[in-house]
């Protein structure tokens, strides 16, 4: 029986360490995820690995099918997301290898599709209904939590909130833009967290940032600015002790059917329209 309960969607060199991986293809009403799903155990949890740019990075963020990636991990059993990502730091004191669990999201995409609820028929002739999902509290609390405390078992104290300011990429911030991010209070820089954090709501599925800093943002410092080689030196040197805290993460996360998160009311009043898978 292929199936799982707990989803990490992360960069192209973490499926490998799962043990005993099972590679499924899935197939979604809106089309194909990133990759495959790669289905394996940690710590006695079933978890299915979603490589999120695809294998060998072939799609820049504006092209991930976040619809499909959180759809598919639904699709399989997966109730909790951890959504490992790299991110500019907008504070001299979030350098790179600061890890940051965020609680707040801004959105500054620019042409993405954020809605499973956009009352279009889907490909078996079912009608979503539009619905307005709250999103006031946009990351799951009891995986807040647990990210922090596993990050704090490893000796890695991590950055307990803020707020992660998603821009539409693929290219970085300009200078003032990066000064108008840190002069709005927010904390770090991203290109994919948003719409996965709502699409994962929108699925009543719990979601949880883990914010690894790979650079202090252009207008955080006055050097040349952030680079993409400089990201890739900095995720890489901290990829094996991220790894170590998601599996610490996906041990301490609650059963699915013991959740009382508000993810879980994410429908509460509403009628869908369609069947979530
Ligand atoms: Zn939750």
């Amino acid at each position: 029986m292929v199936n799982a309960e707990i989803g990490v969607i992360g960069g192209s060199g973490f499926y490998s360490f799962l043990e005993d991986v099972t590679e499924v293809q899935v197939d979604t009403p809106y089309g194909s995820p990133s990759d495959s799903l790669f289905l394996g155990e940690v710590a006695g949890r079933r978890v299915a690995f979603l490589p999120r740019h695809g294998r060998g990075h072939h799609l820049p963020p504006h092209r991930i099918n976040y619809r499909a990636n959180l759809w598919a991990l639904r699709s399989v059993g997966v109730r909790q997301v951890l959504g490992p990502c790299a991110v500019g730091g907008l504070r001299p004191e979030y350098g790179p290898g600061t890890l940051l669990v965020p609680d707040q999201l801004v959105d500054r995409t620019k042409a993405r599709v954020q809605t499973f609820f956009d009352g279009l028929p889907l490909p078996d002739g079912t009608v979503p209904n539009v619905v307005h999902t709250t999103f006031a509290d946009p990351y799951c609390p009891s995986g807040r939590k647990a990210a922090l405390a596993a990050a704090d078992g490893r000796g890695w104290q991590a950055v307990d909130g803020g707020t992660m300011v998603v821009i539409e990429g693929p290219r970085f911030s300009t200078r003032a833009e990066s000064r108008w991010h840190a002069a709005s209070g927010w904390s770090v820089v991203g290109m994919t967290g948003h719409p996965e954090a709502v699409l994962a709501r929108e699925l009543g599925l719990c979601y949880t940032s883990l914010s690894l800093v790979t650079d202090l943002d252009a207008g955080a410092e006055t050097g040349e600015g952030v680079s993409h080689t400089e990201v890739l030196k900095v995720f890489g040197e901290n990829v094996a002790r991220l790894r170590e805290v998601l599996f610490d993460v996906v041990g301490a996360l609650p059963a699915t059917e013991d959740r009382d998160c508000l993810c879980t009311h994410a429908h509460d009043g509403w009628e869908l329209g369609i069947e979530l898978p």
